[in-house]
């Protein structure tokens, strides 16, 4: 299965991978961890993009298309993969298209994680400031500044792109703001209604609606 999760910052996208990792076995593709990775060893490509994570704007296109085009060929992503954070952009979102095309692969489903921002913005706000208070490490982008940056950017760049998924009837739409638990077992609803997924194939009635939230 490839699947891709869509929604801004905070929503909850990197737990739910997780879930989706354990249960499905597929590898998570996340870009902010490899950028992240690629900023601490100092690489060519660390180099690019160090200044606009920290400021919370997104690094260039090409840059993260040649990362997960290069991802996307390792032995451990065969079995299927969850990009997290990829794409962020419609060009981003038509470059995966041309890639998946010429590796002759398809995507599933896009993964839709639908949140009330002002709440995601109070609760990330709260996160940050507990961390800070026990000491613990913060992220450069862990700043409500930068973060409302890039819920901004999230908002005029990768918005668009669940229009752009809904075109090609792969979006699921979930309800994030639901407890963690229940965020995965709508997924797992939604996954259930993708052609040729080997769990319950058929959805009943209810679950055909187009948010899935908790039961
Ligand atoms: P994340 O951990 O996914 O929130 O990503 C952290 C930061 O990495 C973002 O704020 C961007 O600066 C950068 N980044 C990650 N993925 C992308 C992407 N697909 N396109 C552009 N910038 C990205």
């Amino acid at each position: 299965m490839r699947l891709i999760l869509l929604g801004p910052p905070g929503a909850g996208k990197g737990t739910q991978a997780k879930h989706l990792v354990a249960k499905h076995g597929l590898v998570q593709l996340s870009t902010g961890d490899m950028l992240r990775a690629a900023v601490k060893a100092g690489t060519s490509i660390g180099l690019r993009a160090k200044d606009a994570m920290a400021r919370g704007e997104l690094v260039p296109d090409d840059l993260v298309v040649a990362i997960i085009s290069a991802r996307i060929d390792q032995p451990d992503a065969r079995n299927g993969f969850i990009l997290d954070g990829f794409p962020r952009t419609v060009p981003q979102a038509h470059a995966l298209d041309q890639m998946l095309k010429e590796k002759g692969l398809k995507l599933d489903a896009v993964i839709e994680l639908k949140v009330d921002e002002e709440i995601l913005l109070s609760r990330i706000k709260k996160r940050v400031a507990e961390a800070a208070a026990r000491g613990a490490a913060l992220r450069p982008d862990d700043d409500p500044e930068v973060l409302a940056r890039r819920l901004l950017a999230y908002r005029e760049y990768t918005a668009p792109l669940v229009a752009y998924y809904r075109a090609q009837s792969v979006l699921r739409e979930v309800d994030g703001m639901a407890p963690v638990g229940q965020v995965a077992a709508a997924i797992d609803r939604g996954l259930n209604m993708v052609p040729g997924s080997q769990s319950s194939p058929k959805p009943s009635p209810k679950e055909a609606g187009p948010l899935l939230g908790p039961e």
